[in-house]
Order: structure tokens, then C-alpha cells, then sequence
């Protein structure tokens, strides 16, 4: 007998965000494997759906093998939009196939996708970058990959750390570059919001709800990011740094050994 894992996708925002298929499978599967049982219990509700559900996230993924021993037909559903995007399912699927469980999934809401396609921004290639390590050498190393990409960036970010990615991006890409910002998706709130770094850093000062951001391409002629020297100054001047490591900071920021130490020494006007 065939045993067969489906990947879900389920609303980002919108309960009617949802597939007659992915009903259907919900609804045919022995068991559905969740994030959340409690949440995911509230959509099976609404569609009249009595399929048991069992918890499996990031935390509890080492139950997986047990429960693809137990049962042959499986669904997997995230908290929201299609599991494996930012959210558990890479590791399920490999132990399915694994066990040799044919891995389908359907196609249906995530939130890149409409927040790239409506960003006004290049479509045909872009990179998706899910969400930047929350600080550190591997946040530093991933920022420092951003500014050598010539692709459209797709970012996933929490309000309470929106501030912190878009001053650091703009350290990277420069105040002036534009950016699509696309909030609380196919809710009652939905926005999207298109500017530059700066713009943005003025707007949400105070950010509320679900945010996907959306970079455009660095040309493809300019070569390092040349951030606005004297902005970036002041604003590490008002941040309390002086002298050597002023210097450092600007040079980090990408300006030029010579520059640096120029801005870093100069007489504040
Ligand atoms: N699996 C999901 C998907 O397919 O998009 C992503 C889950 S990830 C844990 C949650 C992040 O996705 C949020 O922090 C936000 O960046 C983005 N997101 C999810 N729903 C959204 C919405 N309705 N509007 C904007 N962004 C959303």
C-alpha cells in the first residue's frame, strides 16, 4: 500500500484562502500533523473537519519517525501559509522519503508571493532570503551577502525587530534605496507600502502586524554600496562613537579606509 505525506498550505490571513484540494485532503488524511494544535484546530472547525490532529514542530520534530511508522496517509500543515517556508516540514520530508512515503505538496498560500508581486519591483529573479539571524557573525555575514546581491531580496521580519533590519539594511544598500513593505497580508489591515530605507525607518517607527520586505536590485553596475557619508556619521556620532571607532564603523559601513578616518576626524559642523 501506498504511504503518502502531503504538505498543506493554509491561510496566511483569510480563511477562504484555502484550496478545495487542501480541504480534501485535510479531510481524507488518517492524521494531521500540526504546529499548533489549538490553532490548527480553529480552521478544521470551520471547514467541518473531524481528521485528528496531532503536534509536530521544531521542538517535537524527533517524534516524527514514530509517526510515520504509525500512520500511512499524512497531512502536514504549518501555523500559516506553506510549511517548509520559514516553518518546520524540511526535516519531516526527509524522513518520509526516508521510509519511502511518496512526498506530495500543494500549491497554496505563503506570504512572499504576493508581497513580491505586488511590490511593483522585478519579478524575474529574486532571492528569498526568509528571515536574517537575529544578530552576531552569521547576521553580519548574511547582511554582508545582501550587499553584493544583484537580485530583488525577499525578507521575512517581526515587528519588534523590523527597526533593527532596516537600519542595518541600510547600512548595506544606502538610505535612498527602495523597497517594497508588505503588511498583515489578506487582513483586515493589509498595506503595502512602497519607499526607501530611510522613508521606511520614519514610517514604521511603530510597527504592528506581519511584515514581508521586499528590496529592489542593486544595479548591476554599482559595485560596493556607498552609503551617505556625512548621515552616517552624524548618526554614529549621536550613537556616542569618536575617533578610532568612529573610523572602524564607517569603514564597516563600507566607506573607504581614507574616507572613514576623513569623516571620522573631521570638525563636526
Ligand atoms: N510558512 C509561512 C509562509 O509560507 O509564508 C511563513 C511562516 S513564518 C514563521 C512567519 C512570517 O511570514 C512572518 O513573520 C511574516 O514575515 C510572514 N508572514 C506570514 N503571514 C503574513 C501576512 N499575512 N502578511 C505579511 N507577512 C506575513
Amino acid at each position: 500500500m501506498e504511504r503518502r505525506l502531503t504538505l498543506v498550505p493554509t491561510p496566511i490571513g483569510n480563511l477562504a484562502d484555502i484550496t478545495l484540494r487542501a480541504l480534501e485532503t485535510l479531510r481524507q488524511a488518517e492524521v494531521i500533523a500540526c504546529e499548533d494544535t489549538r490553532h490548527s484546530a480553529k480552521l478544521l472547525r470551520h471547514y467541518g473537519i473531524e481528521t485528528p490532529l496531532v503536534r509536530l514542530d521544531q521542538h517535537t520534530m524527533n517524534r516524527a519517525g514514530r509517526l510515520l511508522d504509525e500512520h500511512s496517509r499524512i497531512a502536514y500543515v504549518s501555523d500559516a501559509g506553506t510549511p517548509g517556508i520559514s516553518d518546520p516540514g524540511a526535516e519531516l520530508v526527509r524522513q518520509a522519503l526516508e521510509r519511502g512515503f511518496t512526498v506530495e505538496a500543494l500549491p497554496g498560500p505563503t506570504a512572499f508571493v504576493p508581497a513580491l508581486v505586488a511590490s511593483g519591483l522585478p519579478t524575474a529573479r529574486f532571492v528569498f532570503e526568509g528571515f536574517l539571524p537575529g544578530g552576531g557573525r552569521s547576521r553580519r555575514e548574511r547582511l554582508e551577502a545582501l550587499g553584493r546581491e544583484g537580485r530583488t531580496v525577499v525578507l521575512y521580519e517581526s515587528p519588534h525587530r523590523l527597526q533593527k533590519t532596516l537600519a542595518d539594511l541600510v547600512e548595506v544598500y544606502g538610505p535612498e534605496h527602495r523597497l517594497a513593505l508588505a503588511r498583515e497580508l489578506s487582513k483586515k489591515h493589509e498595506e503595502i507600502w512602497r519607499g526607501t530605507l530611510a522613508e521606511a525607518l520614519e514610517r514604521f517607527r511603530q510597527p504592528r502586524g506581519e511584515f514581508v520586505l521586499v528590496l529592489a536590485p542593486r544595479p548591476r553596475a554599482a559595485a560596493a554600496p556607498q552609503p551617505d557619508a556625512a548621515e552616517l556619521s552624524r548618526r554614529l556620532r549621536r550613537q556616542g562613537l569618536s575617533g578610532r571607532r568612529l573610523a572602524e564603523a564607517l569603514e564597516q559601513a563600507g566607506l573607504s579606509r581614507n574616507q572613514a578616518r576623513e569623516w571620522a576626524y573631521r570638525k563636526e559642523d
